[in-house]
């Protein structure tokens, strides 16, 4: 288990490793759901306030509110057709599932907005980060309040990629690395420079440091390929 924003007491924060077994809806022979429901009331929470997103690799985001609960929860009921969501409502629990993309959660912690991404490489060459900060300025947030905290995923250590990636992040040539004829995509430094160049204080953002392809404790879609049977969820809630 991970813990984001583990200072702030007004939010909750977490994202599950292999030792919390399966919580995707996608991934796995047994369906994620009552792995879901476990591995939030560890925490004081309850499932049926999650809401996910259908993640379909885009850069749309959502807002969601209380009207919303229990949608993509334990059954594939999520918002279609979107990768990010936003609430400014408290108690509303946010969830993205990863195995190997970029979770980015978002807190504007004066006016109380809270987000959540999924961003692999497609999601993070459409600069869904951006989108996500727009949408909470839009809904009267402040650039300057945002903290952001990018989770788990692949690292620049297992990001092998080939020519037609690699061309796609042509803007980002700090972010690629060749070993040999080999090479490597850093998806955090790509992410934090978007957030950056979006006005986010770059003291203001974390990343983690794990990488999900070598570390045996998260699921992989690198590392298993086919045989990926499950994924971790992200989750934020304003208390
Ligand atoms: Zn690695």
């Amino acid at each position: 288990m991970v813990q984001y924003f583990h200072k702030a007491e007004k939010i909750k924060a977490y994202m599950s490793d292999g030792a919390d077994d399966n919580l995707s809806l996608k991934w796995g022979r047994a369906h994620g759901g009552a792995n879901r429901t476990l591995f939030l009331s560890k925490f004081g929470l309850n499932v049926s306030n999650l809401i996910t997103a259908e993640q379909v690799h885009g850069s749309h985001v959502a807002v969601v509110g209380a009207k919303e609960r229990g949608m993509g929860s334990e059954n594939k009921d999520w918002i279609k057709k979107c990768d990010g969501l936003i609430t400014s409502e408290r108690e509303v629990i946010l969830g993205v599932e990863t195995a190997d993309c970029a979770p980015i959660l978002f807190w504007e912690d004066k006016k109380g907005i809270i987000g959540i991404a999924h961003s692999g490489w497609r999601g993070t060459v459409k600069n869904i980060a951006q989108q996500m900060v727009n949408k909470i300025v839009q809904l009267g947030g402040n650039v300057k309040n945002i903290q952001v905290e990018i989770g788990p995923h692949i690292g620049k250590c297992c990001f092998e990629i080939k020519k037609d990636v690699a061309d796609e992040f042509i803007n980002w040539p700090k972010a690629l690395s060749c070993v040999g004829t080999k090479k490597y995509l850093d998806l955090t430094a790509v992410i934090k420079s978007q957030l950056i160049q979006c006005g986010v204080n770059k003291r203001r953002i974390l990343s983690s440091k794990h990488c999900t392809a070598h570390e045996q404790n998260f699921y992989s879609y690198r590392r298993q390929g086919v045989d990926l049977d499950g994924a971790m969820l992200s989750v934020i809630m304003m208390i």
